[in-house]
């Protein structure tokens, strides 16, 4: 069952520091759903991008971080060319991953990962994982 948006506070300082990593006006989105809608990675995550962009403008930092969705978004872009509004929404994406990262905190770690997978695992997928995963 989808996770309801409690109604706090708007934390306004959270929408603009987005704003400013990702270079996007998320205050714009409209919440029409087309990017839900498009997103093959939809079904794996916590919300969807819709609620994700909602809770941003929200300014609910916590709730977002305690979600997997701009973890599991596959950058595959699908919604962002679909997205009335015009807004890059894998950008977003990524502003949310390094609002995490550049705390040094990693959403994976390696000393977490069954050897087993490191040695069935493509050298490729492990090194681009890193890099999306890590600080
Ligand atoms: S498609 Fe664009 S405007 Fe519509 S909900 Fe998604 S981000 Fe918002
Ligand atoms: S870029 Fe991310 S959020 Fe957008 S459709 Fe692809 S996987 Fe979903």
């Amino acid at each position: 069952m989808a996770k309801k948006i409690s109604n706090k506070t708007i934390d306004r300082e959270f929408l603009e520091t987005l704003e400013k990593i990702s270079g996007q006006k998320v205050h714009m989105c409209f919440q029409c759903g087309t990017c839900a809608g498009a997103c093959p990675m939809c079904n794996e995550m916590d919300v969807s991008p819709r609620r994700l962009i909602r809770l941003a403008q929200l300014g609910r930092a916590e709730e977002i971080e305690a979600l997997n969705t701009c973890w599991v978004c596959a950058a595959c872009h699908s919604c962002q060319v679909l997205c009335p509004r015009g807004l890059d929404i894998p950008k977003i994406m990524e502003a949310l991953r390094l609002l995490v990262l550049r705390r040094n905190e990693d959403f994976v770690k390696l000393a977490d990962i069954p050897s087993e997978t490191i040695k069935e695992c493509p050298q490729i997928a492990l090194v681009a994982a890193f890099r999306k995963f890590t600080s």
